[in-house]
């Protein structure tokens, strides 16, 4: 070989080297950056864990926020609102504690309006002798520019929602009385009237915080002609008790886990501390807890709650909500892949649009995290379409699941824990009750049946959720003491239940004695 032929051979080889030298360091940094996703998975994961004994601390949390909010207004985030509901719709039985059968004069068509974070609803209820004959409901989508508009335009809004609706349904016996869900937290002056707190939910009409709600809704209805006025003016969650109580009378509680996620139940007045000389005539009253702002330290907090957080336009507000509803799980996920595009090209150059604030909604959150095909074809299709990110391979449309797993167990266990504190503050927790070693007999105490009722979309159109929040009421109560509690899904109980209270709060019955008041 010749000194040229020798240079070529030399110069080829070194190039050769060079380009193995290149492609090692690429594979050993893109091993890095893989690497570095993994570690930003494991550290979420620590972040969001709630293992047994963290639970029962947030439960014992959520018990005394409890005792805190009902010993005074402003002693506890947690709101403990009156609701001015001392009885609830028996659809069988005799009246019992809190419970109303319905009377021959509240025999009819009745209406209510649902308005929640996302949907708004308006049903008819045909109630007969004591029972729901009939129900019909037409739901839609709240027009976004509403919830950030004005208080003439969302009314009258719904005040045509329900002309329409009422004009449809021409000829039939409508009944005046109007039940009215308003999914926000109301100061009560009575079932029938309340000031709007706060907005929450992404809501924020300025001019609304303060005015009486039902008011805001009588008045769009006067505009539009219509004779009709709100009889009950409940939260979502006592419209709910409502509908759960008509079907199981031991039904002592609901819960809301839709858009935002709230708590209600039945408390005994002399509990309710704030409120010395509250006088009903069942002796209890359904109290409206406002969970949704629930804080406690024990709660597991990762940096991209605190994130979420300061996108939200309630920044320190709703913290339990922002961990646990519809309207916040996709946003967290979207954080954290955002987070692992950055600082690993798992998305490859395509990630831009994880950078845009809820663009992963939690409808997709829960489509990733149940797609069971082997080759998690559902899971490329939503990062393909929604997310602009084509060619996910595996193991980061796997990383992708991960994320939405990890997001979803915290919310179903954090609600889990929720729901005990609720049963530990009314003594159904089974803390009362000597285990039965197995052999099904306590023998101290009985164990006593309980019903909680649940409504919301999340909780009813994403199964890994409800699976999980099961499997976390077993871990914190106990098998035992978990079969004695019955979580009832309420098809409509917000709106249905409205218009049942509509009905035991009928001009009829008001004029026979008003139920409740502070003396
Ligand atoms: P609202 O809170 O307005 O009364 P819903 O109770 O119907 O409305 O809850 C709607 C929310 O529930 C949606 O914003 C969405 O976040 C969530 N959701 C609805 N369906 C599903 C589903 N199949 N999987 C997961 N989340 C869902
Ligand atoms: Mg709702």
């Amino acid at each position: 070989m010749g000194r040229v032929g020798l240079g070529v051979a030399v110069g080829c080889a070194a190039v050769t080297c060079a380009i193995a030298a290149a492609l090692v360091a690429r594979r050993a940094s893109a091993r890095a950056r893989w690497r570095r996703a993994v570690a930003l998975l494991r550290e979420f994961e620590e972040g969001c864990a709630t293992p047994p004994a963290r639970l029962r601390q947030v439960v014992d949390a959520m018990v005394v926020e409890m005792h805190a909010g009902l010993a005074s207004d402003g002693g506890s985030k947690l709101k403990m609102l009156l609701t001015f509901v001392d009885a609830l719709p028996n659809g069988y039985g005799p009246p019992r504690f809190l419970t109303a059968a319905l009377a021959w004069n509240e025999e009819g068509i009745y209406y209510s309006i649902d308005l929640g974070g996302t949907n708004f609803r308006v049903l008819r209820v045909e109630v007969g002798s004591g029972s729901v004959i009939n129900q019909k409901v037409e739901q839609q989508l709240i027009p976004e520019e509403l919830a950030k508009g004005t208080t003439e335009d969302l009314f009258n809004f719904v005040a045509l929602a329900l002309k329409s609706f009422l004009e449809r349904e021409d000829g039939q016996d409508v009944k005046k009385a109007l039940g009215f869900t308003f999914s926000f937290p109301v100061r009560q002056n009575s079932v029938s009237s309340g000031s709007l707190i706060r907005w929450t939910k992404g809501f924020s009409i300025g001019d609304m915080v303060g005015k009486d709600v039902a008011q805001c809704l009588n008045d769009a209805l006067a505009r539009c002609g219509l004779d009709v006025r709100v009889t009950a003016l409940v939260n979502d969650t006592t419209g709910t008790l409502a509908l759960g109580h008509y079907y199981d009378e031991d039904t002592v509680a609901a819960v809301i886990i839709g858009s935002g996620t709230n708590a209600c139940y039945i408390e005994r007045t002399d509990a309710i501390i704030k409120c010395q000389g509250l006088l009903t005539n069942s002796g209890g009253m359904v109290v409206n807890m406002e969970w949704g702002n629930f804080w406690s330290s024990h709660l597991p907090r990762t940096p991209y709650d605190i994130s979420l957080d300061d996108e939200t336009q309630n920044r320190n507000d709703q913290g339990f909500e922002k961990m646990i509803s519809g309207m916040y799980l996709g946003e967290i996920a979207r954080l954290v892949l955002h987070r692992m595009a950055q600082e690993s090209d798992v998305f490859g150059d395509a990630s831009d649009s994880l950078s845009n604030p809820f663009i992963l909604s939690t409808l997709f959150l829960a489509a990733i995290r149940e797609d069971d095909s082997p080759d998690l074809s559902e899971v490329r299709r939503i990062l393909q379409e929604h997310l602009k990110i084509p060619d996910a391979p595996l193991k980061t449309r796997r990383l992708v699941v991960k994320v939405c797993d990890i997001v979803t167990r915290r919310a179903a266990c954090l609600a889990a824990a929720g729901i005990a504190g609720i049963l530990k503050k009314l003594g159904r927790d089974g803390s009362g009750v000597a285990s039965s070693g197995g052999s099904g007999r306590a023998t101290r105490g009985q164990l006593r049946r309980t019903a909680v009722a649940i409504e919301g979309g999340l909780y009813q159109g994403y199964p890994v959720f409800r699976e999980y929040l099961d499997e976390a009421l077993v871990e914190i109560l106990g098998e035992e003491v978990a079969r004695s509690v019955t979580l009832r899904v309420t098809e409509d109980g917000s709106g249905v239940g409205a218009a049942l209270l509509a009905a035991v709060h009928s001009s009829n019955r008001q004029q026979q004695g008003g139920r409740s008041h502070i003396v």
